[in-house]
């Protein structure tokens, strides 16, 4: 592989990007729901080149049972790099950017899931990327939440999640690595769509007050997008085909768009 060079600008005088997107166009986007056989529930995700399986296993039983907590599940969370996901070979073994990633996925998930249902349980949700090219923070995010839905786990809303940037004084959603490398920073964000609640927030680099501002209503613009995307990847794994018996699909369709849009959040208007 021929080494990577620096490019010479990140954005054209056409105000395009290095891959043709214009500033606020995410990268395309490919997710499917129950990809794994073995798990409760699973997704993956194709973000331009990133590619991200995300397995959930549980509610179960919690080992080591120290780490039980009486009133809720132990939402536990595990974010790996293959070996081969990224250019230089990654060492097998956990560094610290993987156990901080996996402690903001968690974070990210934890206001979404009805947690106190299952107390002392554990659970499970394991996410590789098998090709990094950016971004892989918030495309963990959108296809871990994904994951649990399929597993059956109640809660409140899917979670999407996008990194706006900058690069050449504009900003730009959806970093691909080389925006990532060498861009002036980025701002991993996620999202419930439906009350515009920010559960991640993280900043590199440095921003003007009004870049955060805008840069937080382009990130929830994305976010209610991908939520779209993501409604529509569970409707296509668990919609009937026509002609199945049972339901009327119109009244299924409707069904399940009222269970995936318009979950309420206890004290929230
Ligand atoms: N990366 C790498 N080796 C590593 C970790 C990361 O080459 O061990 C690259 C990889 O391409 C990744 C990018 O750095 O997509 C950005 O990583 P960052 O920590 O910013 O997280 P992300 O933007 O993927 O959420």
């Amino acid at each position: 592989m021929s080494p990577e060079v620096k490019p010479d600008f990140l954005i054209s005088p056409e105000g395009l990007r290095i891959d043709g997107r214009r500033v606020d166009e995410l990268r395309p986007i490919e997710l499917k729901v129950g990809v794994l056989k073995q798990a409760d529930g699973s997704a993956s995700i194709r973000q331009g080149k990133t590619y991200i399986i995300a397995a959930v296993y549980g509610p179960r039983e919690l080992h080591p049972r120290h780490l039980t907590l009486n009133d809720r599940a132990y939402l536990r969370v595990v974010y790996r790099m293959a070996t081969f996901s990224v250019p230089d070979r990654k060492r097998p073994a956990p560094s610290r950017r993987e156990k901080e990633i996996s402690m903001v996925i968690a974070n990210a998930l934890k206001p979404v899931i009805f947690l106190e249902e299952y107390p002392k349980a554990v659970i499970d949700v394991f996410v590789t990327v098998i090709q990094a090219d950016g971004g892989t923070r918030c495309a963990a995010i959108n296809a871990a939440s994904l994951a649990l839905a399929d597993a059956g786990i109640p809660m409140r809303s899917l979670v999407p999640a996008v990194a706006v940037g900058k690069a050449d004084g504009h900003l730009l959603v959806d970093l691909g690595d080389e925006e990532d490398k060498y861009g002036q920073g980025d701002i991993p964000m996620a999202t419930i769509p439906h009350s515009d609640e920010i559960v991640l927030l993280q900043q590199d680099g440095s921003f003007t007050r009004e870049e955060i501002m805008e840069a937080a209503q382009m990130g929830i613009n994305s976010c209610k997008y991908l939520h779209e995307l993501q409604k529509d990847a569970l409707k296509l794994a668990y919609a009937r085909k026509p002609g199945d018996e049972g339901d009327d699909d119109d009244d299924y369709e409707d069904d399940l768009e009222h269970d995936l849009g318009e979950a309420e959040i206890p004290g929230d208007e």
